[in-house]
């Protein structure tokens, strides 16, 4: 893009395209504004990440009409396998799928440019434009050339994901530190296709405060990772461990669930392990401020139990979009879609309760010793993945208490 093909101004700017940016920027197109969705790179790109998608997902796609396009691309699964530290393993039914977010984010930024939006990439935030009265009024962005460029817009939306800086430059960040970190490679196996068939996911002792899993993305092809959450005290404590730690717990992993190792050993490891932060519970940053709404993992968007954070940060975009197009003065914007982010609260508190499982892993052995004994409880496991089902109540003393007990 040449400097005199940028845009100088537009309704709405969305910066960041990953789910949360994208799916904005398609629900506003369609809605008649002019939006022009922009990102630092240009597409299609990789994001770190373990490609899988659940159901609220699946939900959110849906209702973007990108669904059918994604899942005639993706790997289907029917299943999660939990794993427990001492081995059992449950199978937990779900709507899943797998496709690497090279191929997910664009399909999803496509039909927000087939709706109506402008695409501007590569296009770096920079950092905010102000009015007289301090209101956000559009944003300074790097070129590809290293040129400035500033785009008025009446609104900003930042959905630039977990990285702390564009956060800092906006003047929404509440908590530099992320809530977790996770670490992910592909490795091509084709004699462990037919194998591995659902996602795995496996809890140790060794892989304390996260998991580990196995995702397989088709063609013989499976994404690997692993990752840690911390609970809500990281800036006083462990927040900081570095991804070095997290390549020692791929190596724990890799060595201690079979599965892993066979991949391994009888595989390709297509490119780099890559790590990213997670930014979780929807704290970390302000939701909003004058001229501009925080949408998806910058605001939080991730559950910290899962780390799963596509089908939130899709709702969270398409909220602000939400917020937006009903318009009003900038307080009833703000306070419509703060209002929306507080209504989804109560979840990722639950989230961040049943995060204790990963904290203490003896309580996965539980679970699934359990599970394993009652079509109860495993509905139980498949309406958290529906969230229909309070994964907090597991945890709790009492759902623990009721795991012991002898079910009827
Ligand atoms: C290793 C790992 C595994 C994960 N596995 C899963 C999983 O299996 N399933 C799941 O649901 N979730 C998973 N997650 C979480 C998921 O990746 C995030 O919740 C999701 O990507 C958040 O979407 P988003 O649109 O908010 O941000 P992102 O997807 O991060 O998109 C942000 C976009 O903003 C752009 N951007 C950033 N800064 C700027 C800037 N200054 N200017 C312009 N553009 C900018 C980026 O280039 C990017 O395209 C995982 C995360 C990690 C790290």
């Amino acid at each position: 893009m040449t400097a005199r093909s940028v845009p100088a101004s537009c309704e709405v700017l969305v910066v960041g395209a990953g789910p949360a940016g994208s799916a904005c920027a398609q629900m506003l197109a369609r809605a008649g504004f002019d939006a022009v969705l922009c990102d630092q790179h240009d597409f299609p790109r990789d994001k770190v990440c373990g490609d899988g998608l659940i159901p609220d997902a699946h939900r959110a796609l849906a209702r973007l009409g990108v669904l059918d396009d994604v899942l005639a691309h993706a790997r289907s699964a029917r299943h999660v396998g939990c794993i427990a530290p001492h081995g059992a393993r449950v199978e937990v039914p779900a709507r899943l799928a797998v496709l690497p977010r090279r191929e997910l984010d664009d399909i999803v930024r496509r039909s927000a440019l087939a709706a109506g939006a402008r695409w501007l990439a590569p296009a770096r935030f920079d950092a905010p434009l102000l009015d007289a009265g301090g209101r956000v009024a559009g944003a300074t962005l790097r070129l590809a050339d290293g040129s400035l460029h500033d785009l008025r817009a009446r609104w900003t939306v930042l959905a630039t994901g977990a990285a702390a800086v564009p956060l800092i430059a906006a003047g929404v960040c509440v908590r530099r530190a992320p809530s977790g970190f996770a670490l992910r490679g592909y490795v091509r196996n084709e004699a462990m296709a037919a194998r591995i068939t659902g996602l795995e996911v496996v809890w140790h002792r060794a892989l304390r405060s996260g998991y580990g899993w196995i995702f397989p993305c088709g063609a013989g092809m499976f994404n690997v990772g692993v990752g840690i959450t911390h609970g809500q005290d990281q800036d006083r404590g462990q927040a900081a461990r570095p991804e070095l730690n997290l390549r020692e717990l791929f190596a724990a992993f890799t060595r201690l669930h079979a599965p892993a190792r066979e991949l391994l050993q009888g595989g390709t490891q297509l490119g780099a392990l890559k790590g990213a932060p997670l930014r979780c519970s929807l704290e970390g940053a302000r939701w909003s401020r004058p001229g501009l709404l925080v949408a998806g993992e910058a605001a939080g968007s991730t559950y910290l139990f899962t780390g799963e954070g596509i089908g939130k940060a899709l709702e969270t975009g398409m909220l602000a979009a939400e917020a937006l197009v009903e318009g009003g003065e900038d307080a009833a914007v703000r306070s419509r879609y703060e209002a929306a982010l507080a209504a989804l609260k109560p979840r990722f508190a639950a989230y961040a309760q049943a995060n204790r499982i990963n904290e203490h892993p003896w309580m996965a052995d539980l679970v699934i010793w359990r599970a394993r004994r009652s079509a109860h409880i495993v509905g139980r496991l498949a309406g958290v993945l529906e969230e229909t089902h309070n994964p907090g109540k597991l945890v709790s003393p009492r759902g623990l208490a009721r795991l012991i007990l002898p079910l009827g």
